[in-house]
């Protein structure tokens, strides 16, 4: 399962991060998700629940902003959004095979920690 692995060394990275910084307390993680990173959004979250048991980060809670997918057109010389996932073209020109500028983040953003 792709998302468990993803889920797995998101945390380690947490638990790095609250390790360096005193040992924090992690209530909600704050993620940054592509939807063409190609991870699926609730297997996500259920990964991290199953992830979290037994580490520092149990009872913690994830949350996910999806990033939409934006490309560059070459054409146009502009930021376009897609017609779909499956078809990186230009929405105005219709220029096939753009440069993704956005959509493919799997990033942590930011950690609340308890006061
Ligand atoms: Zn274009």
């Amino acid at each position: 399962m792709h998302e468990l692995s993803i889920a797995i060394s998101m945390i380690d990275q947490i638990l790095e991060e609250s390790e360096t910084r005193g040992g924090l307390d992690v209530e909600v993680v704050h993620l940054k998700l592509g939807t063409f990173s190609g991870v699926d959004k609730d297997a996500l979250l259920f990964s991290y629940e199953l992830a979290c048991e037994g580490t520092r980060l149990k009872g913690s809670r994830l949350e996910i902003e999806s990033i939409p997918l934006i490309i560059y057109c070459g054409a146009c010389q502009k930021n376009r959004t897609p017609p779909s996932m499956y078809q990186l073209s230009c929405p105005e020109c219709g220029t096939p095979g753009q440069t993704i500028v956005s959509g493919r983040e799997i990033e942590v953003a930011s950690l609340e920690v308890a006061a």
